[in-house]
């Protein structure tokens, strides 16, 4: 193995990579080295796993060990990488017994990132959890289910799952309320899975309304619906502190000096790139702390690369670097990188921020610009106009309000960003503007697009262009 294609992680973008290099270049030797136990793991599946929609953890796996090696890749598991000499282009690998250096032709940091806690006193103590990965969220089911039905092979894993954590929780009373910190994606799609157990869901967040990276609309609209499931919501307050005695949490303090007595707490406040390995080598971060790439994914070290939420992509509106750790951008930039290092250089493309979140049965959707501080700062001139329209023809069974907000630029009509919120389907239909953004539409151009109409499915004037039409009317 002279100048293998060394990739270390072995989810989304690590296994992307490694996949499409081995069937880019058949004879190229690849070895992708993992820190757990888990491979190609759906992070995003597990909030529903949490809430028992998704039976077993097996159920969020996509390749199994198996399969990988059937595709010649040489994956170890239960091997950290914990350092990179981009002079010798060898990485430094632990797994048990003594350190070992592997050489590599080509590389790819795909590590990911990590769930934030530190900000907050206490979040070390019992029964606090953060939701990254399969173990949290066995973790987290053992403990939402009552001991007398718990068995640790209910929850799947085989091998992989830290089995003594969730024996632990599996044989403790299942909490009765549960305070959120942070309403997130992550945070939202909790306060469901818990409220499908019977908890008391608390939710906070320190603005003045949930997932504000959806903007004020959608705000809205998943503030009202988290108020008819009866989650409590706690926004505009703080969580300074997470309080326990005998080392399990038992209350959260907030700025405010209000406590709340709690059994347990989920922090969702956020992640931070794995860009650890980047430290003492020229390889460049980026302002976000991520990785700074190019256009094809290479970092400022030639034969090195790095993908997914350990790394930043340039941003479709603005061109500017973006740290955007979501799943189709980590698939597509590692599946980009093992093309170009299988001897088929393919762009990585660019990132819109697009993201979905269920909040129980509303859709909501974002992409692109929202924020006008942020598109100031992009050196536009925001305009934004949100409209509520049908979602199908309004007398087809199922029809349902949907309420579009887009941003355009006052002087081109530049469409910068758009959200989306309803019950029926509105979610998908975000994508529309997604592909908008990346066509670099005007709000005109988008006006006028040729959608689909048949009243099962759409109304004539599907929601997103009655959004277009309104914004392009008020355009000078
Ligand atoms: P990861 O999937 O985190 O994989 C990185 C791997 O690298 C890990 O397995 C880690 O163990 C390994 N590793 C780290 N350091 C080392 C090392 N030094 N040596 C060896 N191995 C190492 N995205 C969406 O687009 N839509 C969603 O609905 C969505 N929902 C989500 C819900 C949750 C709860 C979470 C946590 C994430 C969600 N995401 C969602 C984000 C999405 O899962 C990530 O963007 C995606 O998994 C990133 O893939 P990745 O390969 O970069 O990182």
């Amino acid at each position: 193995m002279a100048d293998p294609f060394v990739v270390v992680g072995g989810d989304a973008a690590g296994l992307s990579a490694a996949s499409k290099c081995r069937r880019t270049d058949p004879d190229r030797d690849v070895v992708v080295f993992e820190k757990g136990q888990w491979i190609s793991y759906a992070h995003c599946g597990t909030p529903y796993f949490v809430k028992g929609e998704v039976e077993h953890l097996e159920n969020l796996l996509s390749l199994s060990p198996a399969a990988v090696a059937e595709r010649g890749i040489d994956l170890r598991r239960g091997h950290e990488v914990v350092e990179v000499d981009t002079e010798s282009r060898t990485v430094t690998v632990r797994a048990g017994g003594e350190p070992f250096e592997q050489p590599y032709g080509d590389l790819i940091i795909a590590t990911g990132a990590r769930a934030v806690d530190d900000p907050i006193e206490g979040s070390s103590l019992d029964r606090v959890f953060t939701l990254h990965g399969l173990d949290d969220a066995a973790a987290i089911r053992a403990y939402l289910t009552p001991p007398d039905e718990f068995a640790v092979a209910d929850l799947g894993g085989d091998d992989a799952v830290a089995t003594d954590v969730a024996e632990r929780y599996g044989a403790m009373t299942p909490p009765e309320t549960v305070a959120i910190v942070g309403a997130g994606y992550v945070g939202v799609e909790m306060a469901e899975a818990f409220d499908a157990w019977d908890v008391d869901v608390h939710l906070f967040q320190r603005s003045a309304r949930p997932v504000p990276g959806f903007g004020d609309a959608v705000g809205d609209a998943v503030i009202e619906v988290l108020r008819d499931a009866d989650v409590t919501t706690h926004f505009g307050e703080e969580v300074v502190r997470l309080r326990g005695d005998g080392g399990t949490v038992d209350a959260v303090v907030c700025d405010t000096g209000s406590e709340l007595d709690v059994d347990a707490a989920l922090v969702g406040i956020g992640i931070r790139p794995n860009a650890e390995l980047a430290a003492d080598t020229p390889i460049n971060l980026g302002a976000s702390g991520a990785v700074a790439t190019d256009a094809y994914g290479r970092t400022s070290v030639g034969d090195v690369y790095a993908a997914g939420d350990v790394a930043e992509m340039p941003h479709t509106v603005t061109g500017e670097a973006t740290w955007d750790p979501l799943g189709l951008p980590a698939n597509r930039a590692g599946r980009a990188i093992g093309a170009t290092v299988g001897g088929k250089p393919t762009p990585v493309g660019s990132v819109a921020e697009t993201a979905m979140v269920k909040a129980f049965d509303l859709e909501c959707g974002r992409t692109g610009i929202l924020d006008h501080q942020r598109a100031r700062e992009a050196g536009f001139d925001p305009v934004a106009k949100t409209i509520t329209a049908g979602s199908r023809s309004g007398y087809y069974p199922g029809a349902a309000e949907t309420t579009v907000t887009l941003v355009a630029d006052r002087d081109t009509g530049q469409l910068l960003g758009g959200s989306i919120a309803g019950t029926d389907r509105a979610a998908v239909r975000i994508d529309t503007v997604a592909t908008a953004l990346g066509g670099e539409l005007t709000v005109g151009e988008l006006e006028r697009q040729d959608l689909g109409y048949a009243p099962p499915f759409s109304p004539v004037w599907d929601p997103v262009l009655v959004a277009a039409k309104v914004l392009n009317g008020s355009l000078p």
